[in-house]
C-alpha cells in the first residue's frame, strides 16, 4: 500500500485533504490525523471491521482500548451514559475543557463496537481541538476511534514525517496538519460520586493538570501498572513500558546516579540545558538535546518531548540519559512517560 500524505497549507490543499480523509473513513479505511496532542490514527468508531484496521496497522493488542472522539459535545450521549450522580461534573469538565485534550470514561452505549473498548463497560471520550481534526469529524458526521498514530509500545508521532516513519506503507493516508501544539497525549480521568466532593480519578497524566482539574472535584492519581500487584490493563496507557524509544533511557534521578561504561555512547536528554542542574558536565556525551530551551520551562518540554527523543533515536546512541523535570503541571506526565520508556534495575 502507498501511503500518500494530504497537504493543508492552503486552503484548497486543507478543502481536498478533508474530502480525502472523510471519504476514506466513509468507506471504513483508517487515515492518520493531527490532533492538539499527537497524531492520531482515526476510523469510524461505529465500523468494527474499520477500526480493527487501527489495531492491525499499529500491531496493538486488542486488549488496548481506543478514545473515542467526537465531532460536537452532545453526540457523547451517542456514545457513552452520563449516570446522573456524576452528570453535574462530567457537564462541567466538557464545558470547560472540550474541545481540549481531556478524556473522559464513561460507561458505553451498545452502538459502540466491543472492539474500540477492547471489552470494557466503559468508552473514553474527548472532543479534539485541532482544526483539521474538527474539520474532518464535522464533514465525516460520527464519532472517530483514534488512538496514537504509532506502532504499539513505540513514541507518540507529533508531526506527519514521524507518522510516516513507523506506518509508511500500512496505511493509505497521512493528513498533515504541521507539528502537534501540546505534544503529549491526553489526560484521561475517571468521575466518582462522593461526598463532600465528587472524584476525579486521573488514570493517564497529560496536559490537563491536577490543578486545572482541581476545582471540579478532589483529585486523585491512579497507579501505574508496575505499581499494582493485580495489573490488568484497565487503562492500558499505564502499562509500566510504553512510549519507549528503540534506544535504552535511562531516567536518573541524580547526577551522581550514573557511572559510563567507557565503551559506549551516551545521549543527554537535557531539561534545560543549563550547568546548574548538573548534568550537562558531567559526562563528555556524545549528543545532548534539550527540552525546554526557552522560557517555556514543563510546557514547552512537553511540546518537545515525543520528537525530541524520536531526533536522539535515530542518532545511533548506546543510551540515553533522561535528566528528570519537576514534578509539577504538565511535568507530571512528562516524568510519566519517561519512567515507563525507561530501562529497569
Ligand atoms: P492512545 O490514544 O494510543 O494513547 O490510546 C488510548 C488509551 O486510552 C489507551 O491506551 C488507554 O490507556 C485509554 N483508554 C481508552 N479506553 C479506555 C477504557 N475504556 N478504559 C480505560 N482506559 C481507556
Ligand atoms: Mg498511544
Amino acid at each position: 500500500m502507498q501511503t500518500e500524505i494530504a497537504l493543508t497549507d492552503t486552503e484548497q490543499n486543507t478543502r481536498e485533504s478533508v474530502n480525502r480523509a472523510v471519504s476514506l473513513l466513509r468507506s471504513g479505511e483508517v487515515v492518520a490525523l493531527p490532533t492538539e496532542t499527537v497524531y492520531g490514527l482515526g476510523a469510524d468508531a461505529f465500523n468494527a471491521a474499520a477500526v480493527a484496521r487501527i489495531f492491525e496497522a499499529k500491531e496493538r493488542p486488542r486488549f488496548d482500548p481506543l478514545i473515542v472522539h467526537l465531532p460536537n459535545k452532545t453526540m457523547l450521549h451517542d456514545v457513552g451514559e452520563v449516570p446522573s450522580d456524576i452528570a453535574k461534573t462530567v457537564t462541567q469538565l466538557v464545558e470547560t475543557f472540550w474541545p481540549g485534550p481531556l478524556t473522559i470514561l464513561l460507561p458505553k452505549k451498545a452502538a459502540v463496537p466491543d472492539i474500540v473498548t477492547a471489552g470494557l463497560p466503559t468508552v473514553a471520550v474527548r472532543q479534539c481541538q485541532h482544526p483539521i481534526f474538527h474539520r474532518i469529524l464535522k464533514h465525516f458526521g460520527g464519532p472517530v476511534a483514534a488512538p496514537s498514530a504509532n506502532r504499539f509500545g513505540a513514541l507518540s508521532p507529533t508531526s506527519a514525517s514521524l507518522v510516516l516513519d513507523q506506518l509508511d506503507g500500512r496505511i493509505p493516508l497521512i493528513v498533515d496538519g504541521g507539528a502537534c501544539a501540546r505534544g503529549l497525549e491526553s489526560t484521561i480521568v475517571r468521575v466518582r460520586a462522593a461526598t463532600p466532593k465528587p472524584v476525579i480519578e486521573v488514570l493517564r497524566p497529560g496536559p490537563i493538570t491536577e490543578d486545572d482539574l482541581k476545582p471540579f472535584g478532589k483529585v486523585t492519581f491512579a497507579k501505574r501498572n508496575d505499581e499494582v500487584e493485580d495489573s490488568a490493563p484497565e487503562a492500558p496507557g499505564m502499562l509500566a513500558t510504553h512510549y519507549a524509544p528503540r534506544t535504552p533511557l535511562r531516567l536518573l534521578e541524580n547526577p551522581s546516579d550514573f557511572s559510563a561504561d567507557p565503551e559506549k555512547r551516551y545521549a543527554l536528554l537535557s531539561y534545560r540545558g543549563q550547568e546548574k542542574d548538573g548534568f550537562l558536565d558531567l559526562h563528555p556525551w556524545a549528543g545532548v538535546v534539550v527540552l525546554s530551551p526557552g522560557s517555556g520551562r514543563v510546557a514547552e518540554a512537553g511540546i518537545r518531548l515525543f520528537h525530541l527523543l524520536g531526533q536522539l533515536d535515530k542518532g545511533g546512541y548506546d543510551e540515553i540519559i533522561a535528566e528528570p523535570v519537576p514534578d509539577r503541571g504538565i511535568g507530571r506526565a512528562i516524568l510519566d512517560k519517561l519512567r515507563k520508556a525507561s530501562v529497569k534495575g
